[in-house]
């Protein structure tokens, strides 16, 4: 079967969108494309960022290859499947400008995963996957019958069809993706990577996927939950092809980048840094050590609360003080150049303790953010304490409440957020 998969040409003009608005590799679509390829499909790959290209050239792009099957990724990379926009805006002005010329259409993403009904009516695709999709998309081409393949949502006859929960992928031995050589000359920037120069390109890799905890902010039941681990072999053979194609800089992706002594140990003579996001209450002084000696350059750990009834609150399960927290922050700023404490805004947390402790951390060189405010994602155990398990307005009362509980948003949201319905209603290629 020929088969594109597209990642859009993303925009977030009044989104309350939190991730990084640079570039990235689409990695769910690397993983799709190297299961079908191997399965000896024809794949098209387009990315609007890398590829420069806007949704109606990669719409004409997919009807001129002929495809028989599109698949569309509604959220900017699994990197940020978890924090994902809301709004599904970009995917439509996609799906309308290919005007039924793609053959299958096949949504992938968060919003899919945990809200397949909407997910569907919203964008018009003939299927949405529910959780992680590389499988699944490798099964559709092949051809298994749509009852017999897990994790779809489909309407027949006016009547919607879910075939199963989520997928959770088998992940361990997934092949080491390679990338087009002008995606990552495209591809300057180095992810999260703070006070170091980057030089060369950078690229996101996965080394592991999920993570055994559960704080009830933490927007992953549907996808990306369970924690696996990558073979280490795979992981090296990715960054030493990424390596010999110029990139000087990998982040891992992983939602818990957890002390891993043999694939460290491999990077030490590698020219490459790198940045992870991790829990420092799992990391010994001697491992920190280690992390920073292997090429890490900014590490972003989730501290979330300075007190323990605050990390209790949200289901962190931390069982470090707040001040052996720090002393672990502050040990790993002897080794790694850039350091941040992740804070959230939690009611207990007094704004004089938060602004002294971050002068405290400031002064030895580690950055803790002032605290943003959480959006209950329908993915996440805060939605379901608060209103029960998603239905098919999910998106909209996340929205609203989160619109409605906090007048000052994050730094990094730049101009006024609207409600989903309008963001929705309006296409930015008009
Ligand atoms: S430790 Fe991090 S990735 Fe794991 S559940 Fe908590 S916030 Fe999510």
């Amino acid at each position: 079967m020929r088969v594109a998969l597209v990642n859009p040409a993303w925009s977030f003009d009044h989104s309350i969108y939190f991730g990084c608005r640079e570039a990235h590799l689409p990695l769910e679509l690397g993983y799709s494309k190297a299961l079908l390829e191997r399965a000896g499909h024809e794949v098209l790959l387009l990315d609007g960022a890398l590829d420069g290209l806007s949704n109606a050239e990669m719409a004409e792009r997919v009807a001129a290859f002929a495809v028989g099957m599109t698949v569309l990724t509604t959220a900017p990379t699994y990197l940020f499947w978890r924090c994902a926009q809301p709004e599904l805006r970009v995917p439509k002005e996609f799906l309308a400008a290919l005007d039924g010329r793609g053959g299958r259409t096949v949504a992938v993403g968060p919003h899919g995963s945990t809200t397949p009904a909407p997910t569907l009516s919203k964008l018009g695709v003939d299927l949405v996957v529910r959780g992680e999709c590389e499988e699944i998309v490798a099964r559709l081409a092949e051809g298994t019958a749509l009852d017999e393949t897990p994790a779809l949502a489909f309407y027949r006859e006016g009547g919607l069809v879910v075939t199963g929960g989520p997928h959770a992928a088998r992940f361990t031995d997934l092949p080491a993706l390679s990338w087009p050589v002008d995606w990552l000359h495209r591809h300057p920037h180095h992810h999260h990577r703070y006070g170091t120069e980057p030089a060369g390109p950078g690229a996101e890799v996965e080394a592991s996927r999920g993570c055994p905890y559960s704080c009830s902010f933490c927007a992953k039941i549907d996808f990306r939950d369970q924690y696996r681990r990558r073979d280490t072999a795979i992981i090296l053979e990715e960054i030493d092809g990424l390596i010999a194609a110029g990139v000087r800089y990998v982040y891992f992706i992983d939602e818990i980048f957890l002390p891993r002594r043999d694939l460290l140990e491999a990077l030490v003579d590698r020219p490459v840094e790198f940045g992870v996001q991790t829990r420092i209450d799992l990391w010994k002084p001697e491992m920190l050590d280690l992390l920073g000696a292997a090429g890490c350059v900014s590490i972003e750990a989730g501290v979330e609360s300075l007190t323990e009834e605050g990390r209790a609150s949200l289901d962190k399960k931390c069982r470090m003080s707040t001040d052996d927290l720090a002393g672990r922050l502050i040990h790993a700023r002897r080794s790694v150049p850039f350091v941040q404490a992740n804070l959230i805004a939690v009611a207990g947390d007094d704004a004089g303790m938060v602004k002294a402790w971050r002068e405290k951390l400031l002064a030895a060189g580690v950055w803790a953010n002032d605290p943003v405010p959480l959006y209950p994602y329908p993915a996440s155990p805060d939605y379901r304490r608060l209103w029960g398990e998603p239905d098919d307005r999910a998106w909209e009362r996340a929205h609203e409440h989160y619109l409605g509980q906090f007048a000052r948003l994050s730094d990094i949201q730049e101009d006024e957020p609207l409600p989903l319905t309008e963001l929705e209603a309006a296409c930015s290629c008009r």
